[in-house]
This record gives structure tokens, sequence and C-alpha cells, in this order.
């Protein structure tokens, strides 16, 4: 260690490459579970829709919004979720790789800590893991069509493994069941589903159809201080919500937002 002493610190930081995200535009990181395919088999998630690990994923989420007060939106879907941070954010100077990382290691302790609320009767076998990446868009407009895929992909997953699902519990192979759905749209999957098993989709729960909205709304809270002044203070609280966030009404009604 004496003979490093004399090693320029300079010249080992050069190494390191800062990656920053675009100044002024929304951040969002999204985070995936890692082979979640074999995660939910090995601990019997429900098929389609295992309403438990939604719920659980919602509630780690609520957990990132409360760590993180930058983020002011976040939507889920199956083992995903997307984090909005404000346009001007400064969290770790915007460098991805610490915005990224912390979120997503914050995200999966979370996950270990409240599986036993969630599954009190269910073991936790393996440590489970999550990817995340970061994603910069330049406009409101930009930002809502990115959030609007995500949703129209729940929406077409959901359709998808509700058929595929009510197939193979009703006997047929799950290749079978493959080839049989294979383009099919989607207004012959919701024929499918009443004709065969009595399933009006648009009954199914919104949190499978929708997915989950979790974000900040202003509460308009009046507090009265000693001396007797009434001031109105703007607290905020986060709220989950299932909802349609491709209709611009969405937004309208949430100013707070900035969207
Ligand atoms: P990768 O590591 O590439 O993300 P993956 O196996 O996690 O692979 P995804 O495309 O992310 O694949 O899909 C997640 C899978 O996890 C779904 O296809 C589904 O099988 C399962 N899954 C996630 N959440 C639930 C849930 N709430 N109920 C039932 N199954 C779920
Ligand atoms: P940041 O979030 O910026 O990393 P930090 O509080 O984690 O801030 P670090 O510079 O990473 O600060 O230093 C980690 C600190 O954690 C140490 O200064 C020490 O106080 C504490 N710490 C870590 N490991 C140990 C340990 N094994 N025993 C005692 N203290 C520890
Ligand atoms: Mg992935
Ligand atoms: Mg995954
Ligand atoms: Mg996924």
């Amino acid at each position: 260690p004496e003979d490093c002493i004399k090693l320029n610190p300079d010249y080992i930081r050069s190494f390191q490459f800062e990656s920053k995200l675009m100044p002024s535009t929304w951040i969002v990181i999204r985070i995936d579970g890692c082979h979640f395919h074999r995660f939910s088999e090995n601990h019997e998630f429900d098929k389609p829709n295992d309403k438990q690990a939604l719920d659980l994923m919602n509630l780690c989420a609520a957990a990132v919004l409360e760590e993180f007060q930058d983020i002011i939106f976040s939507y889920g879907v199956s083992d995903e979720y997307s984090f909005v941070l404000k346009k001007d954010s400064q969290l770790y100077q915007r460098r991805a790789s610490e915005i990224v990382s912390a979120i997503v290691s914050f995200f999966s302790s979370m996950y270990v800590m409240k599986w036993k609320d969630v599954f009190p009767e269910k073991e936790l076998k393996y440590p489970p893991y999550f990817d995340g990446r970061a994603v910069c868009y330049p406009s409101n407009e930009i930002l809502r069509d990115y959030l609007a895929w995500r949703q129209v992909d729940c929406h077409i997953n959901n359709q998808y493994n509700t058929c595929f699902w009510n197939l193979v519990k009703s006997g047929k192979s799950k290749s079978e069941t493959q080839s049989y759905l294979k383009g099919t749209q989607a207004r012959e999957k919701n024929e499918l589903l009443l004709k065969e098993f009595g399933i009006d989709y648009n009954m199914l729960p919104l949190m499978f159809r929708q997915g989950s909205s979790i974000f900040r709304v202003e509460t308009e809270n009046s507090s009265i201080l000693a001396s007797g002044n009434s001031v109105g203070k703007a607290q905020t609280k986060i709220v989950t919500e299932y909802c349609n966030i491709i209709e611009q009404s969405f937004w309208e009604a949430h100013p707070q937002l900035g969207l």
C-alpha cells in the first residue's frame, strides 16, 4: 500500500465514465423481474394473474415513491414497474447508473421484506432480483405515449394470458393452446372467453386489465399554528389507482403531475 500512495487519483478516476441523463427531460426508470416466468411457477402464483403478487409489486412501488421524492408517477404491470422522475430532478446529478441501481436495489430489498406480509402462508424460496434501465423522454406528449405503450401491452398480454390459461386449465396442452390462439384478433379472444368459459372480459378486475398507477396527489391541509394563524399547506399523499392512463382525461384530472 505504501507504494500505491504515489498513484495519482485523477489518473485512476479518468477511467470512470459518467453517463448523465439529458437535462430538463422526464426520466423513466423501468425495472423488470428477472426470470419471473420461472419465479412465478416456483412460487405457485395463480395464473394468469396472482392478485397477491401484484399487491406486493404495488407495496414496493409505493415504498419507492416514499423514498425517492422526485418520482411523481409510476405504472406497473406483471413483474415490471416504470418510475417517472420530474423533469428537473437532480437525483445523483442525473447519473443514470446511480439512479437505476439505487431504485432497483431498494425495490428488490422491499420485495423480500414485504413478502411475508402479502404471502403469510408461502415461503420465499430464493432471492428475486430485478434489472432496470433509464430512458429520457423530452416532451409531455412522448412520455404519455410511453405510458400508453405500457398500458396497451398490459391489455394485450392480459387478454392473451386469460385465454391461454383458461384453455390450459380446461385440458388443452400448452403448445396446442399456443397454436390455437396464434393470429386471433382481440374480438375473437373476447368471444372465445364468453362462449367457452362464460367470462365477460370487461368484468375482470380493473387491476388485471389496466395495470396499477401509483402517484402523488396534493391534499390541501389547513393546519393551525400555535399563534392561532391558519395556513393552507399543500401536502402530498401517495395513491394507487387502476385507471385508464391512455385517455387525456386522466392527465387533465391530475394537473399536479404536470403532464
Ligand atoms: P426476463 O428475465 O427476460 O424479464 P421473465 O421470465 O421475467 O424474463 P417477463 O416477460 O418479464 O419474463 O414476464 C414476466 C412473467 O412473470 C409473466 O409472463 C408471468 O409468467 C409471470 N408473472 C409476473 N407477475 C405475475 C402475476 N402477478 N401473476 C402470475 N404470473 C406473473
Ligand atoms: P452515500 O449514500 O453517499 O454512499 P454513505 O452514508 O453510504 O453515503 P459512504 O461514503 O458510502 O457513506 O460510507 C459508508 C459509511 O457506512 C461509512 O462511513 C461508515 O460510517 C458506515 N459503515 C459501512 N460499513 C461499516 C462497517 N462494516 N462498520 C461500521 N460502519 C460502517
Ligand atoms: Mg427483463
Ligand atoms: Mg421479467
Ligand atoms: Mg416483465
